[in-house]
Parts: C-alpha cells; structure tokens; sequence
C-alpha cells in the first residue's frame, strides 16, 4: 500500500493517455504534412507536363517554322546559284570566295559539262571530277536545270551541306552548298531557344533545358550547356523511360527541384524538357506547411495536455477529499481502512501494529475554549505527532480527537510502549498560541496484529475496548490489547443482556434476592434482614452482586435495576408481614439512584404501590458517595428520611471516616465493615478500632450493626462492648426468601 494516495494515480491514469493521443496526434500531423508535401511536389510535377505539352506545340510550331525556312534556304541556294550563272565573268576562284560570302553560302563551285570543277571558292576542289554513283554525276545525267538535295556528306572534306545544282544551256553548271550544321543551329536555335526563354520567363522556373533523345542538351536557358551531354545517372534514367519525375538536387552548390518531362507530338517522342524551379518557394510553401502542422500539433497537445492535467487535479482533490482529512491534512478513517487491510495480509512477514490515541480532556478544552481553538489544538496534535513518529509508521485521523498509528516492521512489543509513551510526552509540552497551561492528555491503546484473517474493524473494535482497559493498565496511559479483555467484554455483555430483560420483566428467573438475617443483641432475636441481589446468567453461572451492579452502572441500568430491587424488597416485607412478621429489610443503594432526582418520588411511589409501612425499609449507603455532592445526597437522604425510612452507612471504617462528619450525616445506622471484625479474633483487644468505633457511634445516638460475624469469639467481644446488631455467617448465611421465612419460624 502506498504511502500516499496522491500519488498513486499519476503514470496509470494520465501520463499513459497523454502519450497515446500524443502519438496517435503526431502520427496524423505527420502524415498530413507529408501529404501536402507530396501535393505541392505533384503540382510541379504537373507543372513540367504541361509545360512540356506547351513546349511540344510551340517545338512542333518551330518544325513547321523550320520547314519553311528550309524551303527558302532551298530557294535561296538556287536563287544563288542563279545569280552566280548570270555572272559573266566568274574566271577566277577568288572571286568566288567573294561571292560566297555576299551570298552567305560555304561552298560555290563551277562545273563543265563534263562534270569537272573548273572554278570554286575552296581552292583544292578544282579539277575534281564527277564519278558515277556521286549525286553530282546523277545531275549531270538527269534531264534537271535545277536540283537541291538533302543534307548529304561532302565526299571530300566529310562535312555535311545541303547542295544545291543549276545548268545552263550548254551543261556546265555550279554548285551551291550551305554546312548543315549551320542549317540547323540556324533552324533549331531560331525556335526552340525562344520556347525556352518563354518557359524561363514564367514564375520559379529558375533554367530550362531541353534534352534530344542522345542526352544531348539541344537548348538552354543557359547558352553555355548547349550542345553539352548529360551526365547525372538519375536524370539519363528517367530521360531514357520517358517518365516525368521530380526531384530535389543541388545545382552548382544551390538547392532546387528538378523537374523532366518527355515531349511528344503525335506520338513521336522529341525530347525531354528539364525544368528547374527555384526551391525557394517550394521550401517556404514547405516550411509554412510544416510550421502549421507543428504547431496544430501543439495545440492539440496543449489542449489535451490541459483537459488531462485538469482533469488530474480534479481527480486528486476528489482522492483529497475521499481520502484526506481536511482539518489535520492527515489521511482519514476511510484511507487508513484500505491501509490497514493491506497491512493485515503481511502481518505474517512483518510484524504491525495498530495504536489507537485518544485525548481524554479534549472534549472538555473544546467546550471551554471554543471549536475553533479546538481545532486549533488539533492540528497541532496532528503535526507534533507526525513528527514523533519513525519512518516505519504511517499517521491517520481516525475520529474526533483519536488517531491511529500503524507501525510495520518493528522490532519488539517494548518498542511499540516506548513509541507511545514519546507521543504521549511530545502532546503533554503546551502548543503554539495556546493557553499556557494547556496540554493534551492522550491514552494510547496498542494492537499488534497475530492473525492475517482478522479484520479492520474487528482491530478498531479490539482497540477501543483496549483504551477502555486501560483503568487496568500497568503502564499509565498505555496499555496493550490482550485476548481476555475480549472474553471479559463479551461477559459483561451477556450480563448487561439479564440485566435489561430483568428490568423489562422478560426474564424471571436469573434475578432475585437473598436475605440475610441480622440479630439483635440486647433480645437475642432477629429483627431485620439485608437484601443482598443475586445473579444467575446462561452460561456464566451465578455472578456476584459486585460484578453485575458495576455493569448496571456502568452502562446506565442501575437506576431501574435499583427499582427493580427496592420493590423485590417491599414485596419480601409484605411476605414477612403476611408471615406475621414485622422486621425491617435493608436495601443496598448506589450513588447514581441517589442523585437521580425523581428518587424520592420514586420511593415514595413504591411505597404506596406496595403498601408497606415506610419504617420496614432501610437504605444501606457507602460513605465513598458523600466524597463529592455531600450537600445534594445529604439532602436527600433527609426527605427519605422524613417518609420514615431508616439510613444505614455501609462499610464503615474502610473510606475517608470521620466521626465529625458522622454526626452531621443524615444517618440512623452505622455497619462496622467486615475488616475490623475480622480481625477481632486475631489482634490484641487493645488494638481494635472497634470498640471506639461502636462507642462513638452510640455518643452520636446512632444504631451500631457489625458485618461479617463469623464466630462465636467475635460475638462475644462483639456483645461485650454493646454493639447493638449482628450481621454475619455465624448467624446466618444470605438466604432464599422461603429459606428466610423457615429461618425465621425456627429461630423464634
Ligand atoms: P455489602 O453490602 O457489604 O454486603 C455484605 C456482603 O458480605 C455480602 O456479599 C454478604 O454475602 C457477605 N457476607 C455476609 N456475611 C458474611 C460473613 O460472615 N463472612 C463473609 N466473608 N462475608 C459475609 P455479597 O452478597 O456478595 O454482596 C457484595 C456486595 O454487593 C455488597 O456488599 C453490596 O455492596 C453489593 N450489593 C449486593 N446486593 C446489592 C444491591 O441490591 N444493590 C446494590 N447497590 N449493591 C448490592
Ligand atoms: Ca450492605
Ligand atoms: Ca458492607
């Protein structure tokens, strides 16, 4: 069992949830964001397509463009060549060089019929002669003026032109010839360059590259990697599967996405556009995307960080107050239950025990000082004795003015005593801003737990009973649990049981009274009997006067048990009455009928009820009952007295005598206590107390009776100094009602 509730619940309850929504929370934020993230890189990815798709319009555009431009170079050649047949004089091969260049053509060369070069404006063809199979010999033998083929290798200098052929009428003819690579620089840069520095112009796209199907860069927003391979693996792959694809990369040291897209027309695959976006953008779209999600994140951590949390605090001030005594801040009756049980299961590997403490005058501070300065003390009791107690023990308010202590671990019983007697101690200093000479005066009762079986209850049951021992106790204010106090307790149960059912009249039997027979001395007869009750209860047998009127009053009985005795007497002198005898019967009183203040009334009641001669009946009281209230019982011994019932004082000589008092005392008889008769037969006669006892009783004009006369030694001395009655074994024992008639019937 934990040593504090508050913190039991913690891990279990909050912090496991709190993690769970916080995964499950962040799994959804981070699946989201790679989500978008992916959106935005498709979006570029979409972008490249249909870029490329525009592209592949405007390129095809541009073929068209290119054809047309061909057929006008292919008008231009034979224009030129034209134009250098209409020139009479073209003797020389510099001069061809000239033309050339006015016309912007690579290569003029004159043919004879025969198909010689006479004259050209690259030297070293002069004198080349047309051979069967050249496409120049196939114009020579075609019935054509004019003829312009397509770019064809140069069978000399292996470069590639695009020729041109125009005869005049007597077969010779010349030849025009432009390099193809200058064509198609010419063609290609005039159109798809242009489609490149539109795409470049449109927002992000940092270069644009477009790649022909040998990796080989065709044009570029950057001039300078035109015509240039490309290396980079990736980007050849997805150039040769033809499939779009975007991707981050680094381009020289700076970060960007690149993005391919194959261009078709017709299904006729150009190329590839090679797009490069700035990253920029997509970096800040991205960082904006995460940032969001990062913080919709915590939010919601936040949220249900606060809802847990609060929930949290709600829950510890409901284990607080469940739990937690809110004057004291102790743990309460109900904690120390839970506490307790789980202490009892390990009773067999360790040892426990259960001190229960009271404070016996807290009570009597809270009504003098007030609640509030009660509690006061309280707090402080709580506080001084936690810190008393050792580590091995745990503290709880039990109720009102008891805590209880349970200790786990100890080492022996004597442990337990000295633990206590501390707290006790520690209690006894004054407190804090109390009145000075205030104190606490505790009573501990100590319950070592034996017995894994027993329960809660039964130990708080056991320790109260304890702390009601505790009158018995050897050790002061503690005192230790033992079996018996169980087995006495259950009977005085059983004897309070009798007592109530003899009051209600339900039980007859188990109750009566004997009588004892008292002789007079001076006429040698018996005038008058004591009353003594008698007891006999199911299972315990017959229990002694002594035993069960304790219990009556103990447990608020006596006053009606009394009653219930005084009218077994008055019905006792109608019998003697009926019986022609006329003797006094004395009746046994406690103090607690005395004060009650119906009493006299009560007496005067049972008087009339029974119809008895009040001066039949005596009281017999102890002097220990004038010790407090001497004024009030005094007083009212008086008005029994004035009814005409007669007083004995009981026990005389054994509590706080005094003769002075004697005469002041509402009394008519004095019964020596059976002590000093007993010693009689043992002591010097000089020695008793007896004779002055009797003496001075008489000076005081009252009746002398003496107890617990056993011999005839003791009856001798007794009647040798005139004590007036005789009580006692000798004469007779206490005897049954029908005894005490036949008692009576012989003795006369
Ligand atoms: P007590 O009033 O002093 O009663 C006298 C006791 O001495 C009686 O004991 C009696 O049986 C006993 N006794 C009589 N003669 C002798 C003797 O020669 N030798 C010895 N050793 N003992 C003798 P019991 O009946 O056990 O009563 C004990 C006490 O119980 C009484 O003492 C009285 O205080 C109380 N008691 C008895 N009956 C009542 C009652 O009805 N009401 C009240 N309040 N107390 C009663
Ligand atoms: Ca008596
Ligand atoms: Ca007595």
């Amino acid at each position: 069992m934990v040593k504090n509730k508050l913190n039991r619940a913690d891990i279990k309850f909050f912090i496991i949830p709190f993690l769970v929504l916080v995964i499950v929370f962040g799994i959804i934020t981070y699946s989201n964001i790679k989500m978008r993230i992916n959106e935005i890189l498709k979006v570029t990815e979409e972008s490249t397509i249909s870029i490329a798709d525009t592209y592949a319009t405007t390129l095809l555009n541009s073929k068209e463009a290119s054809e047309i431009v061909e057929k006008l170079l292919d008008e231009k050649i034979v224009v030129a060549s034209k134009a250098v047949l209409l020139l009479d004089d073209v003797g020389n091969n510099l001069s061809l060089t000239d033309l050339a260049e006015q016309l912007q053509v690579d290569q003029i060369s004159l043919y004879n019929a025969q198909g010689e070069i006479i004259y050209s404006d690259t030297k070293e063809y002069v004198g080349w002669q047309a051979y069967e199979g050249h496409p120049v010999y196939d114009f020579i033998q075609s019935k054509q003026d004019t003829l312009v083929e397509n770019i064809r290798q140069d069978t000399v200098n292996r470069k590639y032109y695009k020729f041109g052929y125009v005869k005049r009428n007597d077969n010779t003819f010349v030849q025009i010839g432009v390099l193809a690579d200058n064509i198609h620089s010419f063609t290609s840069k005039f159109d798809t360059q242009r489609a490149i520095e539109e795409i470049v112009k449109k927002e992000n796209v940092e270069q644009a590259y477009f790649i022909d199907n040998n990796f080989k860069v065709v044009a570029s927003s950057m001039p300078e990697y035109n015509g240039s391979i490309i290396e980079d693996v990736r980007i050849k792959s997805h150039i040769l599967k033809g499939e779009t694809a975007a991707q981050r990369s680094t381009i020289n040291g700076v970060k960007v996405f690149h993005a391919c897209a194959p261009v078709f027309y017709n299904h006729e695959w150009l190329g590839t556009l090679s797009i490069i976006w700035t990253s920029d953008l997509i970096d800040s779209e991205i960082r904006d995307i995460v940032v969001n999600g990062l913080l919709e994140l915590s939010l919601i951590i936040l949220v249900i960080g606060a809802i847990l949390y609060f929930a949290h605090r709600k829950n510890q001030s409901n284990i607080k107050i469940a739990y937690y005594d809110s004057l004291t801040g102790l743990p309460n009756a109900e904690y120390m239950a839970e506490y307790l049980s789980d202490a009892i299961k390990k009773c067999k590997q360790e040892k426990v025990a259960v001190l229960l403490l009271n404070c016996t005058n807290f009570k009597i501070t809270n009504a003098t000082y007030g609640f509030k300065y009660g509690d006061q003390i309280l707090k402080q009791i709580a506080d001084n004795v936690k810190k008393t107690i050792p580590s091995n023990s745990m503290l709880f308010r039990f109720n009102a003015d008891r805590f209880i202590l349970i200790v786990e671990d100890y080492i022996k019983q004597e442990d337990l005593i000295d633990l206590s007697q501390t707290i006790i101690d520690t209690l006894k200093k004054t407190f804090d801003g109390g009145i000075k000479y205030e104190y606490v005066n505790a009573e501990i009762s100590i319950f070592e737990v034996q017995n894994d079986s027993i329960t809660v209850d039964k130990i708080l049951q056991d320790s109260t009973l304890a702390l009601n021992n505790l009158i018995n106790s050897s050790q002061g204010n503690i005192i230790l649990f033992d079996e018996n106090m169980e087995v006495d307790l259950i009977r005085k149960d059983k004897i309070e049981n009798t007592i109530r059912n003899v009051i209600l009249g339900d039980d007859k039997k188990s109750f009566y009274l004997e009588f004892q027979p008292k002789l007079d001395t001076k006429t040698n007869k018996i005038n008058g009997f004591e009353a003594l009750a008698r007891m006999n209860v199911d299972t315990l047998g017959s229990v002694s006067p002594l035993e069960f009127i304790e219990i009556a009053e103990q447990r608020m009985l006596i006053y009606e048990l009394g009653k219930h005795i005084i009218k077994l007497a008055c019905d006792f002198i109608n019998v003697l009455k009926s019986e022609g005898f006329d003797l006094t019967v004395a009746v046994n009183l406690s103090v607690i009928q005395l004060l009650r203040n119906e009493f006299v009334d009560d007496i005067d009641l049972m008087i009339k009820e029974f119809g008895i001669e009040p001066s039949m009946l005596e009281f017999e009281i102890t002097e220990s009952i004038f010790l407090d209230n001497f004024e009030i019982i005094n007083r009212k011994l008086k008005n029994v007295k004035q009814m005409g019932v007669s007083i004995a004082l009981d026990d005389f000589g054994t509590g706080f005598s005094s003769f002075a008092r004697l005469r002041d005392l509402e009394v008519d008889t004095v019964k020596i206590d059976q002590y000093f008769i007993s010693k009689i037969s043992t002591l010097d006669e000089n020695d008793l107390l007896t004779v002055d006892i009797i003496s001075m009783s008489h000076k005081l004009g009252l009746i002398v009776v003496a107890e617990g006369v056993e011999n005839e030694e003791q009856k001798k001395y007794l009647e040798k100094h005139k004590c007036d009655v005789l009580q006692g074994y000798l004469i007779s024992k206490p005897l049954e009602q029908k005894d005490a008639i036949d008692y009576l019937r012989h003795s006369d």
